[in-house]
């Protein structure tokens, strides 16, 4: 199928050229995103595929169903960047890649509490300058500290694993209870006495309307003073300027985040001669116990060529059959009868 492939990057590049070599579609790669000024260039294609940080709303929707897209194929997991009920308006089918690696996203959540914890970020530039004082890198066993997972499916689980395997005690929070979670001793919680218990908690759910700010001044104040919380999933699950009040109270001991709301301004581009206009995110990067990296925690090469090989696939199957079992309207009625 003719695929206009936005947001590229020399990396897509090369895993879906590889991938490609089996499913042979016609792609054309836009360095640009998918926006209003751009989606004209879709004209004409009956696939476009995007990733992450191309925001697809109602009316651009409208300007690809005109220009005869049949299909959009997100190289992503999370959906909540693009409209679906106009995709179901104007006809358009939404497939994504509902997972690469997961081991990739909880691996990189791990690392994120490591440094944070061992002040492997601090220690790095000290030394480099000749500093060889320990003064203020104190951290503390992993063994034993109680780790809340909000969200345990394939990630959340697997970082519930890794976390096990540090002598960690599990609390667990999810609409449903994941039997590998309960197997490592998971204790499945109401989010308070999560918030009341932990010393670190991991954000694993998607984001959606229910989830938005999940953690805001509210949450923080129920948390224990000096939590570590990291988030790999999604920015708009924690309401950024309460956690910089938290940070400066003390509420907040360490923040770990590899997404953060307005990071669609941000993250995926070289930034470094710009001044950055983004006041909060700017007051972020001020705090010691801060880590920032930009949405990267997917990124290993083995979740690139998964991607790839996921996004190709998905086209094919609804080139030939109008459907595809990683469609996300089909996923949720499987979703749903399973339920049942
Ligand atoms: P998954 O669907 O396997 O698991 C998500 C879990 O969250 C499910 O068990 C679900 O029941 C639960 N959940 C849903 N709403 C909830 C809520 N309000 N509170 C608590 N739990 C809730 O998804 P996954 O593959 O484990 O991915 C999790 C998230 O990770 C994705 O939604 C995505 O936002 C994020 N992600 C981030 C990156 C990255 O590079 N940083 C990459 C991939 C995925």
């Amino acid at each position: 199928m003719k695929v206009a492939f936005f947001n590229t990057k020399p990396y897509d590049r090369q895993s879906f050229n590889v991938a490609n070599e089996q499913y042979q579609h016609e792609i054309i790669f836009f360095e640009c995103h998918l926006s209003h000024e751009t989606v004209s260039l879709a004209a004409g294609f009956a696939v476009v595929c995007i990733f992450i940080n191309d925001n697809l709303n109602a009316e651009m929707m409208e300007t690809l169903a005109q220009g005869g897209t049949k299909l959009i194929a997100l190289r992503s997991a999370g959906f909540n960047h693009v409209d679906l009920a106009a995709a179901t308006k104007f006809g358009i089918a939404i497939v994504r890649v509902p997972a690469y690696s997961p081991f990739a996203v909880a691996e990189h959540a791990v690392a994120l509490i490591l440094s944070l914890n061992r002040k492997v970020h601090r220690a790095y530039n000290r030394v480099r300058e000749g500093n060889f004082s320990i003064e203020g890198l104190l951290g503390f066993d992993l063994h034993e500290a109680t780790v809340g997972v909000i969200g345990t499916g394939r990630i959340g689980a697997i970082f519930a694993r890794i976390m096990n395997g540090f002598g960690c005690q599990l609390l667990g929070y999810d609409v449903y209870q994941n039997s590998d979670c309960l197997e490592l001793g998971m204790k499945y919680v109401s989010m308070h006495e999560m918030f009341a218990k932990s010393d670190i908690i991991s954000l694993h759910c998607p984001l959606t309307p229910e989830s938005h700010h999940l953690i805001d001044s509210d949450a923080i104040a129920q948390m224990k003073k000096g939590i570590m919380l990291i988030n790999t999933s999604r920015g708009g699950l924690v309401d950024t300027q309460s956690a910089i009040d938290g940070l400066k109270s003390g509420a907040i001991g360490y923040l770990g985040i590899d997404v953060y709301e307005q990071e669609a301004d941000l993250f995926f581009e070289d930034l470094s001669s710009q001044v950055i206009q983004d006041d909060t995110f700017q007051r972020l990067l001020t705090f010691p116990n801060v880590i920032v990296t930009g949405h990267q925690a997917f990124f290993t090469s083995q979740a690139l060529a998964n991607i790839a090989e996921t996004t190709l696939s998905n086209i094919t199957d609804f080139e030939r059959s109008g459907n595809c079992v990683n469609e996300i309207k089909r996923e949720k009625a499987i979703a749903s009868n399973a339920k049942k």
